[in-house]
């Protein structure tokens, strides 16, 4: 193991080889997941493929880890600001950076190890782990939001970690019919979300630690679906009541074998 890693040899004495020839997607490289490519750059990871299709705004930099007010001016993208910093952090790392919604650009999504999604809507959730699924990727998802309540705002959040054959986010309730429903009446209201950068930081955090007990033996972890809720007013952060139940759950939204697989495989071969 080099001096660089020699802090982290807990992770395992073949973790920086296993941590180099990881292949992690990022999807959406805003407040949350520039701050995952930040920490992933410096735990060893070695290949990443980024998403997102956003240029850098000047209401961004409230919150956009690595991004600077030249990058507002000059229009930079998102994935090219993640980019940059990945790589002034590692000089092993691959980066692959798709300017483009995920969707536009599957096929490289398909091809990576683990899928972490920092996107803003629930359909956006939903689309993406329905994605992993059928590719069999372990999918994790974190999330943010700001809500007036009785005396001010309150911040609250949720990291999920989503395994294939296990429960998924609609076992969780994180994705539900009432809240893609919602969502869509407000479709195209103008104004963004309320964000700010401290909650993303913890979920964030919490996101690498989840897809580090994964790929390492520092603990023994359930390798069950986890759901785990952030009150970020009172600053806690702890596993869900209903993921105790999640073990037991057999997840009924993506059990048919039609929902694995390539659904264009051979079809060109076949025409
Ligand atoms: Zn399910």
């Amino acid at each position: 193991m080099t001096a660089r890693f020699s802090r982290q040899s807990f992770l395992g004495s073949t973790s920086e080889s296993r941590l180099r020839e990881l292949h992690v997607a990022i999807v959406g490289l805003g407040g949350g997941g520039s701050h995952i490519a930040q920490q992933l750059a410096h735990v060893g990871i070695g290949i990443f493929s980024f998403f997102d299709a956003d240029k850098v705004e000047d209401s961004n930099l409230n919150r956009l880890v690595g991004a600077t007010s030249k990058d507002v001016e000059e229009g930079t993208s998102k994935v090219e600001v993640a980019s940059r910093l990945v790589r002034g952090i590692s000089a092993i790392a691959r980066v692959n950076s798709m300017e483009s919604s995920w969707q536009e650009a599957s096929v490289e999504l398909r091809d990576c190890d683990v899928v972490i999604g920092a996107v803003d809507s629930f359909a956006e959730r939903d689309q993406l782990e329905r994605s992993a699924r059928r590719y069999l990727q372990p999918y994790i998802d974190i999330g943010m939001d700001v809500h007036p309540c009785e005396g001010g705002f309150s911040i609250t959040g949720q990291v999920a970690l989503s395994l294939p054959g296990r429960a998924c986010l609609h076992c969780m309730g994180v994705v539900r019919p009432d809240l893609l429903h919602q969502e869509a009446q407000r479709y195209g209201v103008a104004g963004g979300k309320p964000q700010v950068i401290w909650p993303n930081g913890v979920l964030a955090s919490t996101a690498v630690g989840l897809l580090l007990s994964l790929v390492s033996p520092w603990h023994r972890a359930s390798h069950e679906s986890m759901l785990l809720e952030y009150d970020g007013n009172r600053g806690e952060l702890r596993e869900s009541a209903a993921s105790q139940m999640l073990a037991l759950v057999n997840c009924p939204h993506y059990a048919w074998a039609e929902d694995l697989g390539d659904p264009w495989f051979g079809r060109a071969a076949l025409r």
